[in-house]
């Protein structure tokens, strides 16, 4: 079959399966993001969370034999929620990033793949495919960048002229030879808006991120947040995306045209209270669906304790009295101690005094410390 055909079908197919933007691109090497990884390896700026080696994740080639092309698509995601609601003084609210508002993306951007592929297969019988979304080895920003869907801006987020950054990526591989696309023009010029909206300084230079100072990855991590970054995370208990709301690509811009991005207020915008005694199964059924849950309940339940601290909600108080003194796990004892200090009322102090007592983790009792450390409110 005549490839240009088929690329064009492939186009119109994608709008029918409700895919926003495709581009094309070729499956050569990725030469210069190779060597921004190893300096960011050097560097020690990465997150952990990368899968494959450097190699796996800059040459398709080693992904799917004989690759020759790669599909970029995007879908675009709310960044407004209606209805919304309000955190109030005696019941306060965490939120999620808007990335992690809706259903898993994973799961909505792989299925959109498999039908793409399917429907390349069944033109051409000997075709392969090998598709991926976020967790793969290649980088979907790198391959949406080469595809023309976007412009790699300084928060290192691909913006679409259409959608702003407000995108979910993803990319299918193939031994297909397509037409690339052309990549689209930088657009950030002198605008330093993200970088300077960063409350950690990780984004270092235009296009470069430090993911261990990074808040949205932090919120991701399963130990003691480090001192530093606690008051810097306001109420966000999963990701962090100021660098994208500052953007001026994303002023207006805010797309539903998908119900399963749509938001559920009270999943996004959860009640921080009753977070630190949910149990399992019911963070399965609540939280279960969406992708701020793929670390579990764990780094979700200590940035609610690190949020209430921040709120300095004294109706939380008791709540995080049990935590302290009940919960098996020393991070969420600890940083709930850090927190009551936070907050700073007399019976805050008095419950980590008397938790000290009994409390034998070297980790937790540091965190106590640093808990009676605080001012006391008068
Ligand atoms: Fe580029 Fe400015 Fe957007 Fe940052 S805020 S990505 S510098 S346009």
């Amino acid at each position: 079959m005549n490839t240009d055909q088929l690329r064009q079908e492939i186009i119109d197919y994608s709008k029918e399966i409700g895919i926003d933007k495709i581009g094309f691109a070729s499956a050569d090497v990725f030469d210069s993001l190779k060597d921004r990884l190893k300096r960011q390896q050097k560097l020690g700026y990465q997150s952990g969370f990368e899968k494959g080696s450097i190699e796996e994740r800059t040459e398709p080639d080693r992904l799917l034999p004989e690759a020759k092309s790669i599909i970029s698509i995007a879908l675009a995601y709310p960044s407004r929620m209606k209805n919304g609601p309000k955190s109030t003084k005696e019941e306060r609210r965490g939120v999620f990033c808007r990335a992690s508002w809706g259903v898993d993306y994973h799961k909505v951007l792989r299925e959109k793949l498999e039908k793409l592929s399917a429907f390349i297969e069944d033109k051409i019988p000997d075709a392969s495919t090998k598709l991926m979304v976020d967790t793969g080895e290649l980088s979907d920003r790198a391959v949406a960048e080469r595809a023309g869907i976007g412009f790699s801006g300084k928060n290192t987020a691909i913006i679409t002229p259409e959608f702003g950054s407000y995108v979910y990526l993803g990319e299918l591989i193939t031994n297909v030879p397509f037409v690339p696309d052309t990549p689209l023009e930088d657009g950030c010029g002198s605008c330093t808006k993200c970088l300077d909206a960063c409350p950690t300084g990780a984004l270092v230079q235009g296009g470069q991120l430090n993911a261990q100072r990074c808040l949205a990855f932090l919120t991701q991590t399963k130990d003691f947040l480090p001192d530093e970054f606690r008051p810097k995370m306001g109420n966000f208990i999963y990701g962090f995306d100021t660098c994208q709301v500052v953007c001026p690509y994303n002023k207006h811009v805010d797309f539903h045209n998908h119900p399963e991005f749509e938001p559920e207020p009270d999943v996004a915008k959860p009640k921080l209270k009753p977070m630190l005694r949910i149990s399992n199964r019911e963070f399965k059924e609540t939280f279960g669906h969406i992708a701020g849950s793929w670390r579990g309940k764990k780094p979700l339940q200590r940035n609610a304790l690190l949020a209430l601290g921040h709120y300095k909600d004294e109706t939380a108080v008791d709540d995080m009295i049990a935590v302290m003194n009940n919960d098996p796990r020393p991070v969420i004892r600890g940083t709930a101690a850090w927190s009551l200090g936070k907050i700073g009322i007399k019976e805050a102090f008095a419950a980590i005094r008397e938790a000290m007592e009994k409390e034998t983790d070297e980790e937790v009792l540091a965190e106590m410390e640093k808990g009676l450390a605080f001012k006391e409110v008068v």
